[in-house]
């Protein structure tokens, strides 16, 4: 068995996600419908597994962390008082030629020219007018764009609007965090939480992105996984350095490997912000932003105190003095997760001299956890091995396959990544045994069946 090293390709995880049923492009059979995807079924599975995994982590595993599942709509004037509406905004040019829009700090960066999308519109404008002859448009090939405007990505909406004009649009939420900030009093009031403690959530988010490309990674939709942590400035620091160490050790338990993360530190940094880092995934096309990292001061809070006219501040009883809590926060993106753990996962290796696919996931992950394949669809065979599918079942998420060739069962299993396949054969109806076939290996052991419910379980723990 012979690994093949060469990096996986873009291509090559789009074409299994779609032919296995983790991904389907939006309303394909209407041309499509460009920043959106659709989770088919083994989809769901890895990405519900992948969301328990993060709550496990940020929720469960923390005292002093609580969930919530806030609106996707929200009053406007959160998105006034965060600087959404004014500053929320990617700079975009247009090529002259054929309109094709551009987002332009990371049309800048693939000819090696560094432009941040937080700068000024004349600053990023005069670095624009230097290098724009380096860029060609994807689409008619012209060298030819425009001048450089800041474009706003927050989704408008009609909700509650009955003016037909639009004059007061309800916006998608642009990130789940402000939906948290928002509610951070309720929290502290209806619950027993005290500083420092953080609210998790996670859901969706919507964003006008300018050009929505590298499959899962830039979606117009999308779901995010965010903590908000809450906490007074003189701890600010020490307890972000504890939560970079601890969301090292969550994304490195996903079973990604490590030679693929790094951290990266931001270069500029917002003006409220007072350290920023990203965890970097090492993608097909290289490493980028899987999740970001940040220690935002006391913005967000004072924001919202001047916007709502009500301090969102913390009285400490112990000490007798009220403040508007710092916060640090962690922010990772589902879908980019779920690239990332596809882009590590597959593996190409030959075998009699055919290549298999497989897909190494994580055992807690996998969507499915064990397949019970009968070698014949004949009753004698079906009925026990439909006995043991709905026993196993109770205890993990199984799939049952009586269609094509063993071999071709084995295929599939191996490309949604099943740890597990369990033969239930002729012989199995005299010494009550099975076969079962280990993914990555492809070893086989026969197991007893009154045995096998406790060896599985082993095998999940390890
Ligand atoms: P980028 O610079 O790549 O546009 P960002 O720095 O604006 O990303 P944040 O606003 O910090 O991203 O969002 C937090 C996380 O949400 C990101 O680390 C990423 O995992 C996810 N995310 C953000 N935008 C998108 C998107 N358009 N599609 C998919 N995931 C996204």
């Amino acid at each position: 068995m012979e690994k093949q090293d060469e990096k996986v390709t873009l291509e090559k995880i789009v074409s299994l996600a779609k032919r296995r049923g983790f991904v389907y492009p939006s309303s394909e059979i209407y041309g499509g419908f460009a920043g959106v995807y659709d989770f088919g079924p083994m989809g769901v599975e890895l990405e519900n597994n992948i969301k328990a995994h993060w709550w496990k982590w940020m929720v469960q595993k923390r005292r002093d962390i609580v969930g919530l599942d806030s609106g996707i709509f929200m009053s406007p004037k959160i998105w006034e008082a965060s600087g959404h509406t004014k500053g929320f905004s990617d700079p975009m040019a247009e090529c002259k030629e054929c309109n094709t829009r551009i987002r332009v700090d990371k049309a800048l960066e693939e000819v090696g020219v560094t432009a941040d999308e937080k700068m000024p519109e004349e600053e990023i404008n005069k670095i624009w007018d230097e290098n724009k002859d380096k860029i060609k448009c994807a689409k008619c090939g012209k060298q030819d764009f425009g001048d450089v405007r800041k474009f706003n990505l927050l989704v408008q909406s009609n909700l509650g609007d009955f003016t037909e004009k639009g004059e007061s649009p309800a916006y998608l939420r642009g990130e789940t965090c402000q939906g948290i900030y928002v509610n951070f009093k309720n929290v502290v009031d209806s619950t027993h939480v005290k500083l420092p403690f953080g609210i998790a959530q996670v859901g969706k988010a919507f964003r006008n992105e300018i050009s929505p490309r590298q499959f899962l990674f830039r979606g117009r939709e999308f779901e995010q996984m965010e903590m908000q942590y809450f906490l007074e400035s003189e701890v600010e620091m020490d307890e972000f350095e504890k939560l970079k160490e601890y969301r090292w050790k969550a994304t490195l338990d996903l079973g990604l490997k490590e030679e693929n993360l790094r951290w990266k530190k931001h270069d500029n940094l917002v003006f409220y912000a007072k350290d920023a880092w990203d965890i970097e995934y090492n993608y097909p096309w290289g490493f980028d932003e899987m999740e970001g990292v940040h220690a935002r001061g006391n913005y967000d809070l004072t924001q919202h105190s001047e916007g709502c006219g009500k301090d969102q501040d913390y009285y400490d009883q112990e000490n007798n003095k009220r403040f508007i809590p710092h916060i640090i926060e962690s922010s990772v993106g589902v879908g980019r997760t779920v690239l990332a753990v596809l882009t590590d996962a597959y593996t190409e290796e030959e075998v009699n001299g055919e290549v298999r696919v497989v897909l190494k996931l994580d055992k807690k992950i996998a969507p499915v956890k064990i397949a019970i394949l009968p070698l014949s669809k004949k009753e004698e065979l079906s009925k026990p091995a439909l006995e043991l599918f709905e026993n196993l079942n109770e205890h993990f998420i199984c799939q049952y396959d009586d269609t094509q060739s063993i071999g071709k069962r084995y295929r599939r299993q191996d490309e949604i990544g099943t740890p597990y396949c369990i033969t239930y054969d002729f012989d199995s109806l005299e010494d009550e045994a099975v076969t079962v076939r280990d993914r990555d290996t492809m070893e086989q052991e026969r197991i007893k069946i009154p045995e096998l419910l406790s060896y599985l379980q082993e095998k999940f723990r390890m």
